[in-house]
């Protein structure tokens, strides 16, 4: 006769509960008015697929750091978003034969879906994505002040350039004069930048 082990730990019982009292409390929650607020930010990943282990390296350090500053009554702006911009989204559609769009929002939601099951100390009231409207009207406008300020300005300039991904590459993306992401051998393109 087996007795049952109490003692065990049941995610799938445990964790949803806790979830669900810290979103009804809003534990969380960033008060616009506290006097004395901290900002963290670990970084906003780029959704592609699914998170990895990776990104718990940002992302678990982040927490710990935020739990703790909320545990000793400071106010905490954690937010989380998608830096959901890019040509190798749209690569990956064209090789999915799918709407950029609806590859990225795919890939948000599953992320979302993720993080929530990590139980992580984000803000979700103030959960983004780049590549929304109503937040990258937000960069233009920077960027029109600096233009306007004469600190943005046009050149023409040397880059890196992945002829197969027809796209610009960082010199950290650039492996052994090859593209990180398909092999391809790096052309150098005199680019407007
Ligand atoms: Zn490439």
């Amino acid at each position: 006769m087996s007795e049952q082990d109490t003692t065990a730990y049941k995610p799938s019982e445990i964790e949803p509960r806790w979830r669900e009292l810290w979103a009804e409390t809003g534990l969380f929650a960033a008060d616009d008015t506290a006097p004395d607020p901290v900002y963290v930010l670990e970084m906003f990943p780029y959704p592609s697929g699914d998170l990895h282990m990776g990104h718990l390296k940002n992302y678990v350090i982040g927490d710990l750091l935020v739990r703790l500053l909320v545990a000793e009554g400071r106010t905490v702006l954690h937010p989380m978003g998608y830096d959901a911009f890019g040509l190798p989204a749209e690569n990956a559609a064209i090789e999915r034969g799918i709407d950029p769009r609806e590859w990225t929002r795919r890939n948000i939601d599953t992320y979302h879906e993720t993080i929530q099951k990590l139980g992580l100390s984000y803000d979700w009231s103030r959960e983004l994505a780049t590549c929304d409207p109503e937040y990258y009207r937000w960069t233009q406008w920077l960027f029109l002040l600096l233009y306007r300020h004469g600190l943005a300005y046009r050149r023409s300039s040397n880059v890196n350039w992945c002829p197969s991904c027809q796209t610009v590459l960082a010199n950290e993306q650039v492996e052994q004069g090859a593209c990180y992401r398909c092999d391809t051998v790096v052309t150098k393109r005199k680019l407007p930048q």
